[in-house]
């Protein structure tokens, strides 16, 4: 059974008095089962959000991460920054970047290089359009996103998740269904390992619309290693929703 975590993106979303309730809320409510809980707010809250919490179980993560060690890269942040804030999570290529900001495959390797490089563990976002859906390009997609981002990355000292998260089901409120998202983990799970050496450890998470109504029946799906969450994220109490029912169901098989 892979480990399981319940991580949140809060995009570029809450300010610092937020980030102050939400962690009071966690320091006050959260009671820990087996789940790996990650946050992702954005840099210029990190290093506070880390100050408050006394939870030293619950980890911070970036949003990205440059593909650069340093320079002159005007308003990039670099792994050693992170390494020197104790921030050892990153999401990488989420559809955001890759849409928004022209990130491609190739670009995402550097990242993903860079990342391993000084021990950040990465979050790998993979995705198809409603477009790739509909022209049966899902499979293609998936198996390209992973193979070019991984080219010529060994895994085996950090912890490497992968989440897949339809990009027509992201921000829309309306998930994947269930069929869709049990087919499309089954087969990322089985094309992983001709892509990846040792991949068998490597959890998959779903994202898209993902909210504490949807959440338990999800989590029941084969292959389903938790979630990446955006929207339900930002509400302490959705969040902590949602990871509690992934504790209920994950207790036994951690
Ligand atoms: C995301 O942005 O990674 C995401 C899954 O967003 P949402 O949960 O809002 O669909």
């Amino acid at each position: 059974m892979n480990k399981k975590y319940c991580v949140a993106n809060w995009k570029m979303n809450q300010s610092l008095e937020d980030c102050d309730i939400f962690i009071d809320k966690l320091n006050s409510e959260l009671i820990h089962n087996g789940v790996e809980m990650i946050i992702c707010p954005s840099f210029v809250h990190l290093t506070q959000m880390q100050k408050s919490l006394n939870d030293l179980q619950i980890k911070l993560g970036a949003q990205t991460i440059s593909e650069y060690s340093n320079g002159a890269y005007t308003g990039e942040t670099s792994a050693e920054m992170l390494n020197d804030l104790n921030i050892n999570w990153t999401i990488i290529g989420h559809s955001e970047r890759r849409q928004l900001f022209d990130e491609t495959n190739d670009d995402i390797n550097n990242k993903l290089k860079v990342s391993i490089s000084k021990k950040i563990n990465p979050i790998l976002c993979i995705g198809e359009t409603l477009t790739e859906r509909k022209n049966r390009k899902t499979l293609e997609v998936l198996k390209r996103q992973i193979q070019v981002a991984c080219d010529s990355i060994d895994f085996s000292n950090v912890e490497f998740v992968i989440a897949y998260e339809p990009v027509w089901a992201i921000g829309t409120g309306e998930a994947a269904d269930l069929e869709t998202i049990s087919e499309t983990h089954e087969q990322i799970r089985s094309i992983l390992p001709e892509l990846i050496a040792s991949s068998n450890h490597i959890s998959i998470l779903y994202g898209g619309s993902v909210n504490p109504g949807n959440c338990k029946n999800i989590i029941n799906i084969d292959n389903v290693d938790g979630f990446l969450i955006g929207g339900a994220s930002l509400d302490p109490q959705k969040f902590l929703s949602i990871y509690t029912q992934m504790n209920e169901i994950g207790v036994e098989s951690i």
